[in-house]
């Protein structure tokens, strides 16, 4: 089955004053129909840039290459017109915080409504499909809720608001950029709930952003692991996590007791993630990595298949695994 989104090269060069900065350098993945990819890193690794350099939400002045194919058609080439279209109808977009995501001056019914108004969907419907909404992301009392503002409500009800806003559109795919980061831990749960739900009964995709290898463990599919705006490794969720291929991700893992790794070596990840406005030469993980030699600082690492479906960008994958 062909994948729904496909991310090719991407690659985009932000500037701060003098200097220009390659912020995401020939990322290239896939999300697959009715899956779940997760995008791992550090802050700073490019993941909350992949993530919106796909809906073309980048800040301004971002020099954006490469392709990313949503059914026949490269949305870097796309009109402004046809972008709000896929923004609002084909892929919804989950922010980490609801509170600044969200109209403060508006009531939750009419923001979830907008869609579907701008969308012509006559004003009564609109309403019965809002309740149903509301109803579908477990907020409570939906016929009391629909007329609250978001201040009115707690942080785990307000981002079940930004998912019902983003599914009114019935999206194919979701984007949601750390949507449990700001919660407590029993919110948390029932927001990933609510998100794997929504893959398993409506077929709804998700590219999930998150720096919490715990939530990865527990929702993703598939991961992408990212540093210094590359892509370090990628493959099945259980494979990558349960026996890394690349040393950064092994350190990641090994950071996090719930996540235990095959590996014997148990090494913190030290020091810190390399900056893309001066980027290490060679592999970029090289001040970091434990197994560096000679060749790590000159040579950069391509990413490349080191088992079916399994990529590591590391000149020493085969023994990170073993
Ligand atoms: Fe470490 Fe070298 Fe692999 Fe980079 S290429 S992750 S420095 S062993």
């Amino acid at each position: 089955q062909a994948p729904l989104l496909r991310v090719e090269g991407l690659t985009v060069v932000l500037s701060s004053g003098a200097t220009r900065g390659v912020v995401l350098d020939s990322v290239s993945f896939s999300v697959g129909a009715g899956r779940t990819t997760g995008l791992i890193g550090e802050s700073g690794s490019g993941k909350t840039m992949s993530a919106m350099a796909i809906v073309r939400l980048l800040p301004e002045g971002a020099e954006t290459s490469g392709r990313v194919i949503w059914g026949t058609q490269d949305l870097l080439e796309a009109p402004a017109r046809r972008m709000r279209e896929v923004r609002g109808h084909e892929i919804g977009v989950i922010f980490q915080d609801p509170l600044s995501a969200l109209n403060p001056l508006q009531t939750v019914g009419k923001q979830i409504g907008e869609t579907l108004r701008r969308g012509g969907m006559p004003r009564a419907q609109v309403r019965a499909r809002v309740l149903e909404l509301l109803d579908r992301v477990g907020i409570p009392d939906p016929e009391q809720r629909i007329g609250v503002y978001p201040h009115e409500m707690s942080g785990g009800m307000r981002q079940r608001v930004m998912i019902a806003t983003a599914l009114a559109g019935s999206p194919r795919l979701i984007i949601a950029d750390e949507p449990t980061t700001a919660l407590d831990v029993t919110t948390q749960a029932r927001i990933l709930r609510l998100l794997a739900d929504l893959r398993d009964s409506d077929g709804v995709a998700m590219l999930l952003v998150s720096h919490d290898l715990r939530v990865m463990a527990h929702v993703a599919d598939d991961v992408v692991v990212m540093y210094a705006g590359r892509v370090a490794e990628r493959g099945r969720a259980d494979a990558v996590l349960a026996r890394p291929r690349h040393p950064y991700t092994r350190a990641l893992a090994n950071n996090v007791p719930a996540v235990t790794t095959k590996s014997a070596i148990a090494e913190p990840l030290r020091g810190a993630p390399a900056n893309p406005f001066d980027r290490p030469p060679g592999c970029a993980f090289h001040p970091r990595c434990p197994l560096a030699q000679a060749v790590c600082r000159t040579t950069t690492p391509e990413l490349r298949e080191v088992e079916p479906g399994r990529f590591s960008a590391c000149h020493f994958a085969e023994e990170v695994g073993s």
